[in-house]
């Protein structure tokens, strides 16, 4: 069986809903998992801003705007009389839920309640949609199955057990359709994979039933050896490792959650990114194999702080990286880039929620710099640390300031820190040299 999900835009007009008709009804078995309609989420996330700072009317009024909104979705793509009104009655049930909500005292749950409405919402429509062009499909929901543990990560067995049982359960169909996104903590509470997380479901799912292919549809014909909104001249890369597309995910590469690949990794099952709007494109297929050496693409991830930590006493004075790391353990904070010298060590975070708290215990045990705004440019491809190209990096960007550099951490990956103003000329440049569109 194979898992296909389809991101926001896919489900985002009736237009492209039916592209997914088209595709997800060739006669084999599959599981479908569906995000919520483009731009829903960000609104249910401002919704629970207005909740939360007791802007109770902003929300309502909100919640009202997108309630007319969905009606008009739902009667340009139910023509059929009673599935129009059921689907009416439906999401009527839900928005008026979220109008009680903005009663209720603002809790995390109630924030994660409203988030998960999006994807039930969009399931729901795409199944009516489908049994009114006479397509049979079984909607599962996710939060019979999907759960995460005390440490936010997926609770694999818990998910396979549950997930067989709901599909020996559920009505015998060639489509069955669920939820991206949402799923249950391990207190049995509403919660989710983050943002974006609707591939990380795709990719759990096709995990435990050990699938033949996880596809992920988007609007974009796969992964671009560079970020396309940046940068002119990018193409799509048809085949990436495992490996590559973890690093790119992970730094920065918008088209994945950074953990889609995670699941599906160790028994090797391929990944392949496609274009709704274009599924004849090869797009991007990520597997086991890898081809070809150099640097295949370049991602950058904004928001980073970079935090120098000097101490006249760090030479020779053992123990006091582990002092640094234990801060950054006890503030919840993960470290992404390090560089150190015999005075100095330099790092960032992406993740400023605890700075605060992380600056106060080290200037305790060192003096520290602290620059906001920089952006970690990444370069991936198999093996490029080792590539005879490799040197020309320096030269293409003489005229940057890089403020780290941290090279064979991984030998897959070359991760350059630069102020994000510098961003977009920094990934132009890298783009016109080393894809070799113009000659240094
Ligand atoms: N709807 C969620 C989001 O916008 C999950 C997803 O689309 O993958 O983040
Ligand atoms: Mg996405």
């Amino acid at each position: 069986m194979k898992v296909l999900k389809f991101g926001g835009t896919s489900v985002g007009s009736v237009e492209n809903m039916c592209n997914v008709k088209h595709i997800i009804n060739d006669g084999n078995k599959k599981v479908v998992v569906l995000s919520a309609m483009s731009g829903t989420t960000n609104r249910l996330v401002s919704i629970a801003q207005d909740i939360e700072a007791g802007r109770t009317n902003d929300a309502i009024d909100k919640v009202n705007v997108l309630h007319q909104n969905y009606f008009i979705v739902i009667d340009d793509l139910l023509t059929n009389t009673s599935l129009n009104s059921d689907v009416k009655n439906y999401v009527s049930r839900i928005f008026e839920g979220l109008v009680e909500l903005t009663n209720r005292e603002f809790t995390e749950t109630v924030e994660n309640i409203i988030l998960a409405q999006g994807e039930l919402l969009s399931t729901y429509m795409f199944t009516s949609y489908l049994k009114q062009e006479g397509i049979g499909a079984s909607l599962l929901s996710a939060l019979d199955f999907m759960k995460i543990d005390a440490f936010k990560e997926p609770d694999l067995p818990h998910i396979k057990r549950h997930f067989e049982n709901v599909l020996n359960n559920a009505e015998d169909s060639e489509i069955y359709i669920t939820q991206g996104f949402i799923c249950l903590n391990n207190e049995g509470q509403i919660s989710n994979l983050q943002r974006g997380g609707s591939d990380y479901t795709a990719t759990i799912i096709g995990a435990v039933i050990k699938a033949e292919e996880v596809q992920i549809w988007t609007d974009i014909d796969g992964m671009h050896n560079n970020d396309p909104r940046y940068v002119e001249n990018t193409s799509a890369i048809s085949n990436l490792s495992f490996e590559e597309a973890a690093e790119l995910a992970y730094f920065g590469a918008k088209i994945l959650h950074p953990q889609t690949v995670t699941p599906v990794r160790k028994d090797s099952i391929p990944v392949r990114l496609k274009n709704t709007m274009k599924p004849e494109a090869h797009g991007t297929l990520i597997s086991k194999n890898t081809s070809g050496n150099g640097i295949k693409a370049i991602a950058a991830k904004d928001n980073i702080t970079a935090i120098k930590i000097k101490s006249a006493r760090m030479l020779q004075a053992h123990g006091f990286l582990k002092k640094v790391f234990e801060i950054f353990e006890t503030n919840k904070t993960s470290i992404d880039m390090i560089t150190t010298s015999e005075v100095a060590v330099s790092l960032t975070i992406d993740d400023n929620k605890n700075l605060e708290y992380i600056l106060a215990e080290l200037e305790k045990i060192a003096s520290i710099e602290v620059d906001k705004n920089q952006s970690i440019v990444c370069l991936v491809g198999h093996s490029v640390v080792n590539h005879q190209d490799t040197y020309r990096l320096f030269q293409i960007l003489q005229d940057v300031k890089i403020r780290m550099i941290s090279y064979g951490g991984s030998k897959n990956n070359i991760s350059l820190l630069i102020d994000s103003k510098d961003k977009i000329n920094t990934l132009q440049k890298l783009n016109d040299y080393l894809f070799e569109l113009v000659t240094l």
